[in-house]
């Protein structure tokens, strides 16, 4: 006999991979280490337990704290953006609750990831441990100063929109390294943008697409 858990996990991974191939595969994601990330992370286990029912939905939802977690297809998107082949060390700049952060950790070594509000790095932390995301680090802190103890990174990825990207981040990419950032000069609506550093330090700079995220707050970000 099939157990209801059993059913829900099979209900929500149909979902999934609905969600992948109407919202991800259809608007152009291809990278097929993405794709099968995406296909993989519980996405309904990092939504606050409310909005379980909506975790597969086309949008991205409120977790607390006046955050929230992306839209999936932004989340391929930024992922696909930053040009990953398979064991990496990435930073990510805004862990909100670790969803960006499993999807990561699905296809780089190591994924560090920084959160300045304690709470929900403190939630995600326990979402990701008890997946065994035992590759992704979870650090409290203002992550526009980056995290200079692992540093160089082979790819960073910011999470939310700041004026410009930060110096000190683009100092701690390495050469050859992308990072994936949405800059904006109003605190509501940015524009996703690529920078690749070059031998050299020669910074390529490339704008994406138009995306909406919450504010980056900190040194090299907004003042609160
Ligand atoms: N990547 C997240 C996910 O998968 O759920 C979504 C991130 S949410 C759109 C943006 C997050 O960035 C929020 O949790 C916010 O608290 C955080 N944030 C804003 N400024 C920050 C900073 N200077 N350092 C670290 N985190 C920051």
């Amino acid at each position: 006999m099939i157990d209801n858990n059993t059913q829900k996990a099979d209900l929500f991974e149909s979902l999934r991979h609905r969600m992948v191939e109407e919202q991800i595969i259809r608007r152009g994601v291809t990278n097929p280490l993405v794709i099968s990330a995406m296909k993989k992370v519980p996405r309904h286990l990092f939504v606050p337990k409310d909005l379980i029912h909506k975790a597969y939905e086309d949008r991205p939802l409120p977790i607390g704290h006046e955050q929230t977690i992306s839209q999936p297809y932004i989340v391929a998107y930024m992922t696909q953006a930053l040009r990953l082949v398979g064991g990496e060390k990435v930073l990510e700049i805004g862990t909100g609750c670790g969803y960006q952060a499993a999807v990561l950790a699905e296809i780089a070594k190591e994924v560090y990831t920084i959160e300045r509000i304690a709470e929900l790095a403190e939630k995600a932390k326990n979402t990701l441990k008890s997946l065994n995301y035992n590759n992704v680090h979870v650090v409290v802190g203002d992550g526009t100063l980056g995290l200079d103890e692992f540093a160089p990174y082979d790819a960073i990825i910011v999470t939310a929109g700041g004026p410009k990207i930060p110096k000190t981040l683009i100092e701690q990419l390495k050469v050859g390294g992308s990072l994936v950032m949405p800059v904006g000069e109003y605190k509501y609506g940015q524009t996703l943008t690529r920078i690749t550093k070059g031998v050299n330090g020669k910074i390529n700079e490339e704008k994406l697409i138009d995306v909406l995220f919450v504010p980056l707050i900190g040194d090299e970000g907004w003042k609160q």
